[in-house]
């Protein structure tokens, strides 16, 4: 896309505004328009299971589901889906299903007489995957594109014959050969996938369509996603855009799952996109609907505090659309390097972890033998620095107490010490030794003097600044451009900055572009996140995963900084996460495994967990634990290393794509995976654990 299409896909890029959509029935429930966000997830059980599949839905409902979406591998389970119906409503459970359907028309056919909504996958609908490698002359694919809109054309008019919604939902893992061949598996790909669909949709005047363009790599999936809102746009300018059911596949178990899906499903509603949401996890399905509902709630009071924000404060934001960093690609922001003593991040340096204990001097002792418990306990990842703010002058004096326990205890990490303005020269005489970095609180109502107070005294000292701005959004280029003449005044060309914002995703978004404007584009952006005081842990952890995780997927950000997180070991254990659940540092072992379904061979949770606790040790992998041999190979992208669910009792093993053993018996297959990663040189043996009494 060009430039100029920057800004398409998003009502507002800098305020989370919903995108207009128009209105698609699923039974009695609305998607899109001006309903709320609904929630769904689907069943595990085997569809021709009535009575468990049944109690699954109900399960489902009683935890505030309001779709539930159901697979139907062949026409016998299609057809079980009318009396999966009949079962409900003997129970008085009125909840509208979707017939989830891969590789048979004909069993989508049958689907399209029972329920409220059927998902097709255009990858999958009318061709088979077979991984092949062939080029299309242009008359070839028309060809194929006629062929495929004969397939798909009956079920459209059944669809709109029996008042049935649908959804396109495109999957990166499974592009058509076709596609794959023409544009790569690629956000591009996806989109050109689905829209092929909606032309034999629009063909036949039908309109009640839902997208999702999923994907279990987060930068891939909101590229696609925006994507594709740019492209309705332009197909309809002006016009309210087919809903999105957003969210992210194959994303795993545990924190690990949480935070891919509020990455993903969090960075698009924060854009404004997303009517419905599933979150897919490895677990029960009954457990994904909170974390749904709590991405979907924040996003509700997110679009109507912004609105109301909007009005009290309806000043325009001065950056440019175009200095934002570009939606349908990952491109890293090219920044400086800030070298402190001990710590240097930007430039070619790893993305950096740091733990800010916020305001921690009042508390000293007791907070510095909190810190270093828990990082004795550190064992593959670790804290790369240390921060704590010094609120109040009275402060100052225990800054030295903080440090002395810190050295008593055996604690070298590096340290930031972070203050408002009018404090920083105080703090910088009292700080001896010197802080590694000073982080200088800037607000509108900051005196210029004691802004150019604070960057001389740290100039003086040789002291690495960070500007951290506070203020609305609309206050930020202006205090970034004081902050920036103040440094360069000194001689700083690339000071850090960062933003002390309840809108981080946004704030953050304001201040990249702010810079590119200002021509200060390799100045590095730390990311900081700070928990509220009335979250819970996972409500703290999906927002941290939110606001970190939206500018990285953007390529921004270049040291992480969660503050009050609690326990300083999961402050680091949820940055690293985070970090990797955005692609941006990988760290561990990436688990790619599906929510499973009533294709499912094996008892997934269970497997996934005897895998993880075999290989969660190594570093760099992906592994993709899929349940069925039919979608497995397919969805598991771009995993180095497969095990996929091929009969009964039996599985199959692959590195990348090629399936290198077959009907390997269950139980003999975790070992068999491990001597595989051996084989190709990716093992190694596990640390012993430190033990915290040593
Ligand atoms: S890969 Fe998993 S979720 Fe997908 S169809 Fe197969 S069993 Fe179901």
């Amino acid at each position: 896309m060009s430039g100029s299409d920057q800004d398409s896909y998003v009502v507002n890029l800098f305020a989370p505004t919903r995108r207009l959509t128009r209105s698609v029935a699923v039974g009695d429930v609305v998607i899109g328009g001006d309903a709320p966000i609904v929630v769904q997830s689907m069943t595990n059980t085997d569809t021709m299971d009535t009575k468990a599949t049944a109690d699954q839905i109900e399960r489902l409902v009683q935890a505030d589901c309001p779709i539930v979406r159901v697979t139907a591998p062949s026409i016998r389970d299609a057809e079980n889906l009318a009396e999966i119906s009949r079962e409900l409503k003997a129970r008085h459970i009125h909840v509208p299903l979707v017939a989830d359907i891969h590789f048979t028309p004909n069993a989508a056919m049958v689907a399209a007489q029972h329920v409220a909504k059927v998902r097709v996958n255009p990858g999958n609908y009318a061709d088979k995957k077979r991984f092949e490698v062939r080029e299309y002359s242009d008359a070839e694919y028309t060809a194929e594109l006629e062929r495929v809109a004969e397939r798909f054309r009956p079920l459209v008019q059944r669809c709109q014959q029996n008042g049935v919604a649908m959804r396109i939902g495109t999957n990166h893992g499974s592009l058509s050969d076709r596609i794959m061949n023409r544009f790569g598996d690629t956000p591009e790909g996806m989109v050109a996938s689905a829209l092929e669909f909606l032309d034999v949709c629009e063909g036949e005047g039908y309109h009640d369509v839902v997208f999702s363009m999923k994907a279990s790599n987060t930068q891939v999936a909101i590229q696609a996603y925006r994507l594709l809102a740019a492209r309705l746009e332009v197909r309809a300018p002006g016009e309210p855009g087919y809903p999105l059911h957003v969210g992210v596949t194959e994303a795993g178990d545990g924190e690990d799952g949480r935070i891919k899906s509020a990455i993903g499903i969090g960075s698009l509603l924060e854009d404004g996109l997303g009517d419905t949401i599933r979150v897919s996890l490895t677990e029960d399905p009954v457990k994904e609907v909170p974390v749904a509902r709590a991405l979907a709630d924040r996003a509700h009071r997110r679009w109507f505090a912004d609105g109301l924000a909007a009005e009290l404060d309806p000043r325009p934001i001065p950056v440019s659309a175009s200095d934002a960093p570009p939606p349908f690609s990952h491109v890293v922001r090219p920044t400086a390097t800030l070298t402190t003593p001990g710590l240097a991040f930007g430039g070619e340096e790893p993305l950096r972890v740091e733990i800010d204990l916020g305001r921690a001097l009042p508390y000293a002792e007791a907070v510095a033998a909190k810190v270093a418990t828990a990082l004795a306990l550190q064992t593959d990842v670790a804290a790369e620095g240390l921060s704590v703010r010094v609120a109040v002058a009275s402060e100052i004096p225990k800054l030295a107490v903080f440090r002395g326990e810190l050295e008593r205890l055996g604690v070298e990490l590096p340290l930031s010490l972070r203050a408002p303005v009018e404090l920083i020269p105080d703090v910088l005489v009292a700080a001896i030794p010197l802080p590694g970095r000073i982080v200088v609180e800037v607000e509108p109502e900051s005196r210029p003097e004691t802004v150019d107070a604070a960057a001389e005294e740290a100039h003086r000292r040789g002291v690495a600044l960070e500007w951290c701005l506070r203020g609305e959004r609309a206050d930020l280029p202006k205090l970034a451009e004081e902050a920036l003449r103040v440094s360069r005044a000194s001689g700083d060309d690339h000071p850090a900055f960062s933003v002390d914002s309840g809108r981080m995703t946004h704030s953050v978004r304001v201040l990249s572009s702010a810079l590119k404007g200002l021509g200060a584009d390799a100045c590095p952006i730390v990311l900081r996140h700070f928990r509220m005081e009335d979250q819970t842990d996972e409500e703290a952890l999906l927002d941290a995963a939110i606001d970190l995780g939206a500018p990285l997927c953007d390529g921004v950000g270049d040291l992480v900084s969660l503050a009050r997180f609690g326990d300083p070991l999961a402050a680091v254990d949820a940055s690293y996460r985070i970090l990797q659940g955005a692609r941006r540092r990988t760290t561990r072992t990436e688990y790619i495994s599906c929510p499973s379904c009533g294709r499912t061979l094996f008892d997934l949770e269970e497997t996934t967990a005897l895998i993880k606790s075999r290989t969660e040790h190594l570093t760099g992998l992906k592994i993709a634990v899929m349940g069925c041999i039919v979608n497995g190979p397919g969805e598991m992208a771009d995993a180095d290393f497969g095990y996929v669910g091929s009969g009964v009792g039996q599985v199959s093993l692959y590195v990348g794509k090629d399936v290198v053993a077959r009907a390997v018996p269950q139980a003999e297959a975790p070992d068999r995976l491990v001597d595989l990663i051996r084989e190709h040189g990716r093992w190694r043996d596990p640390e012993p654990s430190p033990d915290p009494d040593d």
